[in-house]
């Protein structure tokens, strides 16, 4: 079938981020399994994990100190009885305790019944071994935590979807599951495209250029959820080109590097066209990654089958073409790619998140485009401080590799002066 012809569509980074957020919410992971508790960090959880006891299981002491009756610190000093000393984890329940009397207690040891509070021990001095006088007086419930107070028996703690930190991890150990359901990471194409590139540890000519797109890629996936998978480089030539897309349609999404710029040697966009891709932009109006292409094919379209191993074949592949400028890959990967690559990972989505920074240095740019410049943010607690990293465009990797964040310049700025707030993003 003849190529249609391919409609330029350039959208504002808000839309083109709206197009790929749709997409993304329709999609999802079916295929699950089991991991070990320490190899599911990172992954993403494929079911809903409760409480299997309250938590704290106990009113739990939260300080080291004496369990009391707060009515009984009436009257400062307060001499109190002291009955016995209830460390954390003890064989037996702790005895009630009377008006007039005081338990020893220490962090995380279950308070006994008719105990309302804890006076930490800065509060007392100890005056014999049986009791002890106490100079400050309680709040009911002061420092300790209830029963069930953090979540009930059967409460929900993580949800399906949820991306497996170590605060995940450790909640989940805390419930007793040293296995965990989680989703099949899906299978990533990476497909590199020029004929000036060539693989890492080859011999190189002083014109050729080494992958490293194919690197940060692979990186930027597996942070993500997914499993690259790392295609030979594509020459400027269309039937080896369309092979190798044709290969990279067989996993669960296929991402492209290079070669969707408007040169007479940027082939991609007009080989998928052949493959009767349907385009949803063809840019977006952003610096760094400005000729970003993101589309669908149908998988009977292209004729192929999918990857033994990739997750059950959705009706259709969709494919980034992110362009090959280095810095302009990894960041069009973070902005666009990263949130149809966490649906298929199963995951629920993440926002992008900014935070205000002051500027150190001027920025004067043209307007129109939304910028994410690699920067630097600096300072200290209530003086949070960001400058450009000096850079040669997007090609710079050793620069982006100097920075820690991006400035986001909004398209409608001309000039952020010295001193000015400044929206930053860190793009992970
Ligand atoms: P392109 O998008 O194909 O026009 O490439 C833009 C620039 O990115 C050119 O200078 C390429 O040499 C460079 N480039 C393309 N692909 C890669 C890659 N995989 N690794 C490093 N640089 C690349
Ligand atoms: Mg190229």
């Amino acid at each position: 079938m003849a190529a249609p012809p391919i409609q330029s569509l350039v959208l504002s980074f808000e839309d083109a981020r709206r197009v790929v957020e749709d997409h993304a919410s329709r999609l999802s992971s079916r295929t699950t399994e089991t991991a070990p508790l320490l190899h599911a960090a990172g992954r993403v959880l494929a079911e809903s994990i409760t409480a299997d006891r309250d938590i704290p299981p106990f009113p739990r002491s939260t300080r080291d100190g004496y369990a009391v009756r707060a009515a009984d610190l009436a009257k400062l000093p307060a001499s109190l009885k002291v009955i016995g000393e209830i460390k954390a984890g003890p064989q037996h329940l702790p005895s009630t305790l009377n008006p007039g009397q005081a338990f020893a207690i220490m962090t995380g040891a279950p308070v006994p019944q008719g105990a309302d509070a804890v006076v930490m021990v800065e509060y007392t001095s100890s005056q014999k071994a049986d009791s002890v006088e106490i100079k400050k007086s309680v709040e009911p419930g002061e420092n300790i935590v209830a029963q069930g107070a953090e979540a009930k028996h059967g409460n929900l703690l993580l949800d399906r979807g949820t991306r497996l930190n170590q605060a995940a991890i450790a909640l989940a150990a805390s419930v007793g599951r040293s296995r965990l359901q989680v989703f099949v990471r899906p299978q990533i194409a990476v497909l590199t495209t020029g004929d000036e590139i060539v693989e890492v540890d080859a011999e190189i000519g002083p014109t050729q250029i080494r992958n490293s797109n194919g690197y940060s890629l692979s990186v930027q996936i597996q942070q993500a959820g997914g499993e690259p998978v790392l295609l030979p480089i594509a020459p400027d030539e269309p039937r080896r080109l369309r092979q190798l897309i044709e290969e990279g349609l067989q996993s669960d999404l296929l991402i492209m590097t290079g070669g969707v710029s408007m040169g007479r040697y940027d082939l991609v966009e007009q080989v998928l066209s052949e493959l009767q891709a349907e385009f949803f932009f063809t840019g977006a109006k952003i610096q760094p990654g400005r000729p970003v292409v993101f589309g669908r094919i149908s998988s009977c379209g292209a004729g192929v089958p999918a990857r033994p191993g990739a997750q059950a074949p959705p009706q259709h592949k969709y494919f980034f073409g992110l362009p090959g400028n280095p810095v302009s890959t990894m960041v069009t990967f973070e902005l666009f790619a990263r949130p149809v690559l966490e649906a298929l990972a199963g995951a629920s989505p993440s926002q992008l998140t900014f935070l205000h920074a002051r500027l150190k240095s001027e920025i004067r740019v043209k307007p129109g485009l939304t910028r994410f410049l690699p920067a630097i943010l600096s300072g200290q607690c209530e003086d949070s401080q960001v400058e450009l990293v000096p850079w040669q465009g997007s090609g710079d990797i050793a620069a982006q590799a100097r920075s820690n964040c991006y400035i986001v310049v909004p398209p409608d700025r001309e000039h952020i002066a010295a001193g000015d707030w400044t929206a930053v993003t860190f793009l992970t």
